[in-house]
C-alpha cells in the first residue's frame, strides 16, 4: 500500500464536506442500525468522546506520527471515499515500538496473574461498552455488515475475557527426582516481546486472539495491524490504554509492512511472531525467524472443502454451506472454497442453495438487510473474476451470479458455479470471494481423497445425518478444524489453527495460551546440604 507525504488528518468537518460522515450517519444509518439505537450525531460525539477515532501509532503509551510525516489512507471499500489517514511507519518506528514493549517486560511479567488478568476484564469490559462504535468503525473500513461486525466484537471481545480467565491457569509441574537429594521442577514463563502481524478481513478479533493470551501470560506486544484496517486495531489499543494496561505492553505500527515486518524479524529481543496472512507471506515470516530462532504461530490459508453426502438433512446442508461460503462475503480462510455434493443429492441440493444464494442482499455494510458487503479492494475483486473466468473456460456452469455487482465498487455478485472439476484454478486456491463451486461425488473414500488433495488443512465442513459417517470422515480429514452439520463453528474456548501448510500452532482454548510460554526445567539439588 501506497503512503503520502504530507497528507492531514481529516477533521470530522472535513469528512462531512467529503459527505462522509453524511452519508454513514444520515438517516439510512438510523434505520439500518437499530440496535445502535443512537442519534447519528450522537454516534459522532461518542467516537470522538470516548477517543476511539484514533489515527496515530501507539508506542510506550504515545500516540505517534510516523516520523517522517507519511501518511496512508484508509478508504472504505463500500464507497472509496477516505475514512481517515494513518501514520506510514517504518523501521525506525517499529525499533522504538520494540524496545518500548521490552522495557515494559520487565514490569508487566512481574506483575501477579491476578493483576494481569483484572487489566484484561477491564479491557473487555471497555470493548463491549463500546461495542457499537466498534462494529461502526469496522464496516467502514472493512465493509462487513454491520450485523456481522457487532457478531466480530463480540467474538474478538470473548477472546480477551477467557485469556483473563486464562491468565490465572497457568501451571508448572513437579517431576518425581531419579536422584534422592534433588527435587525437579518446571515453570511456565512468558516468551517476551512478541510481534502480532494480522490481516484485514476480522480487524478486530484476529488481533484480540493474539494479544489476549499474549497480555494474559506476562508477555508484551508489537501489533501490525493490516494498512486496510488499522482503525479498529487503534481503537482498541485505545481502549487497553483505558483500562489499565500499562503503556508500552500493547504498541501498534503500521505503514511499511515488510520493513516492519523485516524489523520485528531481526531483532533479537523479539522472541515470537504471530501472523494471520496469506501463505506466502507466512512462508516468508518462518524462513526470517530462522535467524533469531524465534518462536512462531502461523495461521495461513485454507481450501476448505464443504462435503455434502446424499444423507444430508437438505435444509441443514443448505443452511450451514451458505453461512461457512458466504461469511464476510467469502473473505475468511475458513470459509468453505470447495462444496462436494454427492451425486444423488447434487440436483435438489444446486437448486436449493442457488436460490438461498440468489436471495443474499448485496450492497453497503451500513444499509439493513445488507448480508454481502464489498470486497476488500480492486484487486481482490480482479482474483476472482480470473477463477470465475478459468472455472467457465474450462467446463463449469455459472449457475447463479459470475459477474460484477451492478452496484460497482468492489461488489461482486454472489455465485455459485456447476460442475466444478479439480482442472480448475478455483478448486486448488482460495477464491477468498463470494462464490461457490460446487463439485461431484460418488462415493465416500472419493469425498475424503478429493477433500484431502490440497496442501491447505485448516477448515473442513460434512453435512450427514449418519453418526458413524460422521466420525469415520471427521478421523479421516487432515483438518485442523471440522464442522459436522454446522458450518459457523470458531469459539474462543476451542482451538483454531491448520495442518500443512495452513499453519503452525493453535489460537484460542487453553492451548492459546501454550503459543506464548517457554517452559524451563529446574533441578534443585543438594537437599541434604544446609
Ligand atoms: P492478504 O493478502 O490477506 O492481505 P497478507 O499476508 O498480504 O494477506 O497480509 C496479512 C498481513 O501481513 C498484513 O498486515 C500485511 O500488511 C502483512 N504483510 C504483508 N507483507 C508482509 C511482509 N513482507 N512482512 C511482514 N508483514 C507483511
Amino acid at each position: 500500500m501506497a503512503c503520502f507525504s504530507l497528507a492531514t488528518q481529516p477533521s470530522p468537518m472535513a469528512m462531512r464536506r467529503a459527505g462522509l460522515l453524511g452519508r454513514y450517519f444520515a438517516s439510512p444509518f438510523r434505520l439500518l442500525c437499530r440496535q445502535i439505537s443512537v442519534e447519528p450525531q450522537a454516534t459522532v460525539d461518542r467516537l470522538k468522546e470516548s477517543g476511539l477515532l484514533r489515527t496515530q501509532g501507539l508506542i510506550g503509551g504515545k500516540w505517534i506520527d510516523a516520523y517522517d510525516g507519511k501518511t496512508i489512507q484508509v478508504q472504505n471499500p463500500a464507497t472509496g471515499d477516505v475514512i481517515a489517514s494513518v501514520p506510514c511507519m517504518g523501521r525506525n518506528e517499529t525499533t522504538n515500538a520494540i524496545s518500548s514493549a521490552y522495557n515494559t517486560f520487565s514490569s508487566w511479567s512481574k506483575l501477579t496473574a491476578s493483576e494481569r488478568s483484572k487489566c484484561l476484564r477491564k479491557w473487555y469490559d471497555l470493548i463491549i461498552s463500546h461495542k457499537e462504535d466498534l462494529a461502526l468503525l469496522i464496516t467502514l473500513e472493512q465493509g462487513k455488515p454491520l450485523k456481522e461486525s457487532l457478531g466480530e466484537v463480540s467474538y474478538g471481545a470473548a477472546f480477551i475475557e477467557f485469556f483473563a480467565e486464562e491468565a490465572k491457569r497457568i501451571y508448572g509441574d513437579i517431576i518425581a527426582p531419579t536422584i534422592d537429594d534433588r527435587r525437579l521442577f518446571v515453570l511456565k514463563q512468558p516468551v517476551g516481546v512478541v510481534g502480532a502481524i494480522t490481516p484485514w478481513n476480522f480487524p478486530l478479533a484476529m488481533i484480540t486472539r493474539k494479544v489476549g493470551p499474549a497480555l494474559a501470560c506476562g508477555c508484551t506486544v508489537v501489533v501490525k495491524p493490516s494498512e486496510y484496517t488499522p482503525l479498529t486495531a487503534l481503537a482498541a489499543a485505545e481502549l487497553a490504554l483505558q483500562a489499565g494496561i500499562p503503556p508500552g505492553a500493547l504498541n501498534v505500527v503500521m505503514g511499511n509492512a515488510s520493513d516492519i515486518g523485516d524489523t520485528l524479524l531481526e531483532s533479537t529481543q523479539v522472541r515470537k511472531i504471530t501472523f494471520t496472512g496469506s501463505t506466502a507471506v507466512g512462508k516468508k515470516l518462518m524462513a526470517g525467524s530462522a535467524s533469531t530462532v524465534k518462536k512462531i504461530s502461523l495461521e495461513l490459508g485454507g481450501n476448505a472443502p464443504c462435503i455434502v453426502f446424499d444423507d444430508a438433512d437438505l435444509d441443514v446442508a443448505v443452511k450451514g454451506s451458505l453461512a461457512a461460503k458466504f461469511r464476510n462475503s467469502g473473505q475468511t480462510c475458513v470459509c468453505a472454497n470447495r462444496i462436494l455434493v454427492q451425486e444423488g443429492i447434487y440436483e435438489k441440493f444446486a437448486n436449493a442453495f442457488a436460490k438461498a444464494v440468489q436471495a443474499l442482499q448485496v450492497g453497503n455494510g451500513l444499509i439493513e438487510g445488507t448480508v454481502q458487503g464489498p470486497l476488500i479492494n480492486e484487486a481482490a475483486l480482479e482474483k476472482v473474476e480470473t477463477m470465475v473466468q478459468d472455472a467457465t473456460a474450462k467446463g463449469a456452469d455459472v449457475v447463479t451470479g459470475g459477474k460484477r455487482h451492478s452496484l460497482g465498487m468492489t461488489f461482486y455478485e454472489p455465485t455459485v458455479l456447476g460442475n466444478v472439476n479439480k482442472e480448475m484454478l478455483i478448486s486448488r486456491q482460495e477464491v477468498f470471494g463470494p462464490v461457490a463451486p460446487l463439485m461431484r461425488f460418488k462415493t465416500e473414500e472419493e469425498a475424503i481423497q478429493m477433500a484431502n488433495d490440497t496442501n491447505a488443512g485448516l477448515a473442513a465442513y460434512i453435512f450427514t445425518t449418519s453418526m458413524p459417517r460422521s466420525w469415520r470422515v471427521s478421523e479421516a480429514l487432515e483438518y485442523g478444524l471440522v464442522g459436522v452439520n454446522e458450518g459457523l463453528i470458531s469459539t474462543e474456548v476451542a482451538p483454531f489453527g491448520g495442518f500443512k501448510q495452513s499453519g503452525l500452532g493453535r489460537e484460542g482454548s487453553k492451548y492459546g495460551m501454550d503459543e506464548y510460554l517457554e517452559i524451563k526445567y529446574v533441578c534443585l539439588g543438594n537437599l541434604k546440604g544446609t
